[in-house]
């Protein structure tokens, strides 16, 4: 996802590294990149025009944070500004307190508009919301029957009048159906076109008029590019929507269309697709997308970090340690802690080189692992987490490790040899150089 981009601000920040503050001079090289590389990525030009001048004052009156070197907070103002211009926080969906929610899904043919009511209906679904879809997109030939098959492979109910009724007919209907059954949700399909037309327009609003919706989604190919900004315009100028969901992020898609709905609607993408399967669906979280855009977690990390103040002599410590390989769970531990504390997993795995670029599910998988990590290292004497090593070599240590964590002698064994492997690959990389977008500078 957003590789292309990614790659094209990491020349942004190599303009900035090895320069020892952000001045009008040395800051211009750099957003000339930043710019190049979002229109490159079709971002929309306003929207190009905007952040650039955001990111350029916001660089300009920043102090600089001891420790910390100009390209690393730079990127640090571009990824706060990406969160900004993205939605900042991620939006939930409406919730009606006398049932149903009524969700609207609009958007053109071929973006994923029926796989994303299936999708939907399976997330909430999964949140104990009961759920009926409505079929109204009358036009394309397969659309109610591919509904009906998606709602079976869910196990929720599809309301369909098939192809010769009138769709404004099938939506009410579907609505008092959903009443009558004290359905949570309803979503409801719509007919989509090739492109922007003023019958599908005229369709769609009266749609909305009969239904009332609390959620009129759009449903956007993340691979439509530009057009995004224009087509967010247009469905928001004539029908008003509340969000978006923006589809086939598994695709080689540039990241423009995620940054420019927002800009444009002022509405929020409020969940992602990532492949054809019904479970293919996750929510939209802003900070992660901008780290991701960025690939430079650890690099937020670290400036998090001094700009919490953390004792930056100590951390030099820590990577002496670590290039002695001394570096123990006690220090494992506090890293971890540090990480932690930031809310975000950006943390021990993601220094290690090549795992920048993990899903949402991955991430929750290593919350969870992170927890797991933290038992047992809790349950560890001072010396054990001091000395690794005694624990390599014994048996029932591991055993009460694992008794204590509440967590199986297999798990404590992995964690050893994990770590270890991780402290050897920390040296053989050089905290100091090898680690993606460390430039060299002290941990
Ligand atoms: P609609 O015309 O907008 O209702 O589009 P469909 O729901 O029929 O989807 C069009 C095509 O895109 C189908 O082949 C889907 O399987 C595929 N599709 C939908 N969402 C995604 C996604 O998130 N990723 C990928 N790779 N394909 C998707």
């Amino acid at each position: 996802m957003f590789d292309a981009l990614s790659e094209r601000l990491e020349s942004a920040w190599k303009k900035l590294r090895g320069q020892n503050k952000i001045s009008e001079s040395n800051v211009q090289d750099a957003l000339k990149e930043v710019r190049r590389a979002l229109l490159e990525a079709d971002v929309n030009l306003q929207v190009t025009k905007k952040f650039i001048e955001e990111v350029r004052s916001k660089a300009l009156g920043a102090e600089v944070v001891a420790g910390v070197s100009p390209d690393q907070q730079f990127i640090k103002i571009v990824h706060e500004e990406l969160v900004v211009l993205m939605g900042e926080t991620d939006a939930p969906l409406a919730h009606r307190e006398n049932p149903p929610t009524i969700i609207l899904m609009a958007g053109l043919q071929g973006t994923g508009k029926t796989t994303a009511c299936a999708k939907l209906a399976l997330h909430l679904q999964k949140q104990d919301r009961t759920v009926l879809l409505v079929a109204t997109d009358v036009y394309r030939p397969a659309a109610v029957d591919q509904l009906i098959t998606l709602g079976k492979q869910i196990n929720v109910p599809v309301f369909e009048k098939g192809t010769q009724a009138d769709p404004v007919d099938i939506a009410r209907e579907g609505l008092a159906q959903a009443q009558a059954d004290q359905i949570d949700t309803v979503i409801i399909d719509t007919a989509g076109r090739l492109q922007i037309d003023q019958d599908m327009m005229g369709e769609l609003a009266a749609v909305k008029a009969a239904v009332q919706p609390d959620e009129t989604l759009l449903v956007v190919d993340a691979m439509t590019g530009q057009e995004a900004a224009n087509l967010t315009r247009s469905f928001h100028e004539q029908i008003g929507i509340t969000g978006a969901i923006l589809t086939k992020m598994d695709g080689d898609t540039r990241g423009g269309a995620a940054l420019s709905i927002r800009q444009v609607s002022g509405q929020p993408i409020k969940f992602v697709g990532i492949g054809e399967k019904v479970e293919a669906l996750q929510p939209f979280y802003p900070d992660r997308m901008a780290s991701r855009i960025l690939g430079m977690g650890d690099i937020l990390t670290l400036v998090e970090k001094a700009q919490e103040e953390v004792d930056l002599a100590d951390a030099a410590k820590m990577q002496q340690k670590i290039l002695e390989a001394s570096f123990d769970f006690t220090d494992f531990l506090k890293q971890m802690r540090l990480l932690k504390n930031m809310g975000s997993l950006g943390g021990v795995m993601k220094l290690i080189p090549g795992m920048n670029k993990l899903s949402t599910d991955q991430l929750q998988q290593g919350e969870q692992q992170l927890k797991r990590v933290e038992a047992m290292i809790n349950s560890m004497t001072q010396e054990e987490r001091r000395n690794p090593d005694l624990l390599s070599s014994n048996p029932s240590r591991r055993q009460r490790i694992a008794t204590g964590s509440g967590l199986k002698v297999a798990d404590v064994s992995k964690l050893i040899a994990d770590f270890t492997r991780m402290r050897s690959m920390m040296q053989q990389f050089g905290m100091g150089g090898g680690l993606p977008g460390m430039g060299g500078n002290p941990l």
